[in-house]
Formats: structure tokens, C-alpha cells, sequence
């Protein structure tokens, strides 16, 4: 595992108000457990609030607009969700690629307005059952990488961190074996090589996602080359995603 490994939570649609309780769980027993990175990544209507109430957790937007401003009649740009407290944003989740057909090309131009409004990324990819069953994984998942990443970013230590979500594995309770996590982080590890150089791949941490819980986040984050998790639904409850912080 990384030397810090960082646990970010991926509330999707999901939370309001009533929720900032669960919130301040998180952040108070993340204050005693400096050896990890946490995070939440809210809905847009709550990045304000959760940035109001934490005092050590990191807080991120789940998306942005590659646009700086204009007629987007409801969309969100980088630099808004900046202003409302984020410091990171998701993107390229499997969800916002299928349900609103996010190419890999306009998920490039959202990691671009990301990092030029001052935010990191969470980069995420991960290939569907088919494409695994068929032998191709590492293939497909190293082309969604090469598409979606800016050929130069200022600082990629600082600025990226990638996300392995297999979609078959993402909210139904499934995971790939360990040795095929293993085998696929190294590959993502091989493909930041080949675009940032050694120096800057080792530092871009890569977070396996899909299915983690309490009960499984020991052995998923002992996998070589896992640098941490991002969660969906056990992050939603503070004590099932401080139970995968602990087991960090
Ligand atoms: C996700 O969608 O980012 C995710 C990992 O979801 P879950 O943990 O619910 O599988």
C-alpha cells in the first residue's frame, strides 16, 4: 500500500442536509487517524456545506464542465465548484460515461478545466464484464487512460490520481480477484510511465474501486500497488466508511 493512502467517498446522488451529521463523525475520527487521506466527494448541493463543517478531511466535486462560464443552462464549471470549497473533482466515472455518454475526449477537456481552476482529479476507468471475460481489460483500460489524460500536466504527483473501477464490480457486492487488481494496477502504473516518467508515476497514487466494505477493505488495500479506495456505498454511513478508513 502507499505510503498514505487515501480513502475518498463517492456519494453520487445522494445526501442532504440531514447528512452533515455523518460528516462530522467523519471528520472528527479522521483527525486521530493522520496516516490516512480521507475524503468526500458530495452532490454539488452540499460541496459548501461539507467544506463548511470539516476541519480534516478533503473535500471534491463527482463532475464539472470543461466550459468556463456562459450558456450551460445547468451545468457547473471547475472554477464554481472551487469556489464552493472543492479541491478535487471525479471524473470520467463509469456512470457519468454511460448514462450521459461521456467520451474519453470530453472527459480530457474536464481534467484540463479542472486543473486550471487549481483542482486535482480523480481520473476514474475500469472496462465491463464482457470486455474482462473476453481477455481485454488491461487493453481497454489502458486506451481509456492514454484518451482521457492531457498529454502534459505542470505537476501530475500533485494534480492526478487514477481510479481502477472494473463496472461489473461497481454496487454489487462482486470484486475481481486480488492477483487481477494486482496485474491491472501495475498496467496503469506502466501506462503513467510511458506519459509522465517514472518520477511522477511513482507518486500518482491509484485507488481500487467497486464493492469496497468494512469486511473486505483490509485485503483489497494490501494488494501491491493499491494506494487507497474510492467508495460508493459504504461511504454514505460513517461508520462503514470510517470502518474501511481503519482498515487502511
Ligand atoms: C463507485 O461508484 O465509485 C463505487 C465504487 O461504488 P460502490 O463502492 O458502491 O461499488
Amino acid at each position: 500500500m502507499a505510503e498514505r493512502p487515501y480513502i475518498v467517498g463517492n456519494w453520487k446522488m445522494n445526501g442532504t442536509r440531514a447528512m452533515l451529521s455523518e460528516v462530522r463523525a467523519i471528520d472528527r475520527s479522521s483527525q486521530r487517524l493522520m496516516k490516512v487521506e480521507v475524503a468526500l466527494a458530495p452532490p454539488y448541493t452540499l460541496i459548501h456545506a461539507v467544506h463548511r463543517e470539516v476541519e480534516q478531511i478533503g473535500v471534491g466535486a463527482q463532475d464539472c464542465h470543461p466550459g468556463v462560464d456562459g450558456a450551460n443552462t445547468g451545468d457547473i464549471s471547475a472554477s464554481m465548484v472551487a469556489d464552493a470549497g472543492a479541491k478535487f473533482v471525479i471524473l470520467g466515472h463509469s456512470e457519468r460515461r454511460e448514462n450521459h455518454n461521456e467520451s474519453s475526449e470530453l472527459i480530457r477537456a474536464k481534467i484540463t478545466a479542472a486543473v486550471e481552476a487549481g483542482m486535482r482529479v480523480i481520473l476514474c476507468c475500469g472496462e465491463s464484464e464482457a470486455t474482462r471475460d473476453a481477455g481485454d481489460a488491461e487493453a481497454f483500460v489502458t486506451k481509456q487512460i492514454r484518451e482521457s489524460l492531457p498529454d502534459v500536466l505542470d505537476n501530475p504527483t500533485d494534480q492526478l490520481t487514477v481510479a481502477y473501477e472494473p463496472i461489473w464490480a461497481i454496487g454489487t457486492g462482486r470484486t475481481p480477484t486480488l492477483d487481477d487488481i494486482a496485474a491491472m494496477h501495475s498496467s496503469i502504473h506502466s501506462t503513467l510511465v510511458d506519459l509522465y516518467g517514472e518520477d511522477h508515476a511513482a507518486q500518482v497514487r491509484i485507488l481500487y474501486g467497486g464493492s469496497v466494505k468494512p469486511d473486505n477493505a483490509k485485503e483489497l488495500l494490501a494488494v501491491d500497488g493499491v494506494g487507497g479506495a474510492l467508495v460508493g456505498g459504504a461511504s454514505l454511513a460513517a461508520e462503514s466508511f470510517l470502518g474501511i478508513v481503519l482498515a487502511a
